[in-house]
């Protein structure tokens, strides 16, 4: 039996985790869940899957989920009880799916402590890649992506990395592939948030609308998989059934393939190296519709070329970039600035931040709050 740590346990991911859990009750536990404020979603979460520990973020929430969580669950709060339980002597698998940067401290914690991590949360690795491959590399943690893309190319490497020769991530190009880019200062948050083919949570619906979030992927893949960004390739693919690709020098490309559902990732996680039900439908590849592939366009998607710049640029860029996104795409989500302001405010940012090494997670944290200040202030000048 493996006892589960899902932080972030309300989002997207987390509900897709506990729904894969609740298939194998003899293999795994739901030992711990998390939510930031939330506390009647996680009270019902702890009454369907009983877990020792329920954390939640703010003090006043968690006051109220302790008159009200079912007997045998233990309350907790504030961020310091994520790192405790994601280093828990009785975690054994942490789900890492808190969104943004808010996920870097536990999933660190959980990486110190030598845990499987099932990283869903990909700000951690674009604020402080190196810093956290190098702690799982000293504990022994295990990093498995619950990220589709890198997922399906860690599955693929499986065969192994000797001559490899690049690899591909797809991009389904969100809700606004088809519009033109002029048309792109007018649309709304709500627009932005409804994605053709997967259900997620609103940071990262906007960030696929600016393709911020294949930006953001390619930092993942690149510490990932220990490879440059020259080796990186974005190729949309806008049915979202072939959900990466590794290209080998003998003219062999593997993919993995399967219909838009988180669940089948989160399962690999769980059972790697192993494989079980997952609750994901089989792919009936004569019921899809024709597969359409086709490169992105670097002017239309900003985003996508402010994160490349990032990750060339190295050192403190790749958390600069992501700090600054968040604060604009949660302008964005309350109508401060316009979905064209998202790309604008980032670069800004970039260019207004010298380039540093970052060698310790003080720093990063540093940089993260350095640059969430500039972005903040752009926006204030932007009104
Ligand atoms: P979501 O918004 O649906 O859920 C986020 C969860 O994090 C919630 O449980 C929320 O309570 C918690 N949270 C929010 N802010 C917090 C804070 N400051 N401190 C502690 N907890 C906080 O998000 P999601 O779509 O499930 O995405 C989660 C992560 O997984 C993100 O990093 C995202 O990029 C990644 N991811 C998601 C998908 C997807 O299909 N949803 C796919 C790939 C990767
Ligand atoms: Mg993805």
């Amino acid at each position: 039996m493996k006892n589960i740590a899902i932080l972030g346990a309300t989002g997207s991911i987390g509900l897709n985790t506990l729904d894969v859990i609740a298939r194998h009750p003899d293999e795994y536990s739901a030992f711990a869940v998390s939510a930031h404020s939330n506390w009647k979603s996680l009270n019902e979460l702890c009454k369907k899957h009983m877990p020792k520990y329920a954390i939640l973020v703010d003090e006043e929430a968690a006051n109220n989920l302790r008159k009200l969580a079912p007997k045998g669950v233990e309350v907790l709060s504030g961020e310091n009880a994520l790192d405790d339980i994601a280093s828990h002597v009785q975690t054994d698998f942490v789900m890492a799916a808190i969104v943004g940067g808010a996920g870097m401290s536990s999933t660190f914690s959980a990486a110190m402590a030598g845990k499987r991590i099932m990283l869903a949360n990909k700000e951690s690795l674009v604020l402080g890649g190196a810093l956290l491959m190098n702690a799982a590399n000293k504990s022994g943690a295990e990093i498995i992506p619950v990220d589709s893309e890198h997922s399906a190319i860690f599955q693929c490497l499986q065969a192994g990395k000797e001559g490899l020769n690049k690899i591909q991530l797809t991009a389904s190009g969100g809700p606004f592939l088809n519009m033109p880019f002029v048309s792109l200062s007018k649309v709304t948050p709500e627009e932005a948030c409804n994605h053709p083919n997967w259900k997620m949570g609103q940071k990262i619906s906007v960030d696929s609308a600016t393709m911020m979030n294949k930006g953001l992927e390619v930092i993942e893949a690149s510490f990932l998989f220990n490879l440059p960004a020259t080796h990186i390739e974005v190729i949309v693919h806008p049915q979202s059934i072939v959900h990466s690709c590794v290209y080998y020098d003998d003219g062999s490309v593997l993919s993995q393939m399967g219909l838009p559902d988180m669940r089948s990732a989160i399962s690999y996680a769980l059972s790697f190296p192993g494989r079980q039900l997952s609750g994901v439908e089989v792919l009936d590849l004569t019921k899809q519709p024709p597969l359409e592939f086709f490169p992105p366009d670097m002017k239309k998607y900003k985003c996508l070329e402010l994160a490349y710049q990032a990750i060339k640029q190295g050192g403190n860029a790749p958390g600069t970039l992501n700090a600054a996104n968040e604060v604009a795409v949660d302008a964005f989500l309350k109508n401060k600035i316009s979905f064209l302001d998202i790309s604008k405010i980032i670069e800004k940012t970039l260019n207004e931040t010298p380039t540093q090494n970052l060698d310790t997670l003080p720093s990063v944290v540093e940089n993260d709050q350095l640059s969430r200040q500039l972005a903040l202030s752009l926006i204030s000048k932007n009104d």
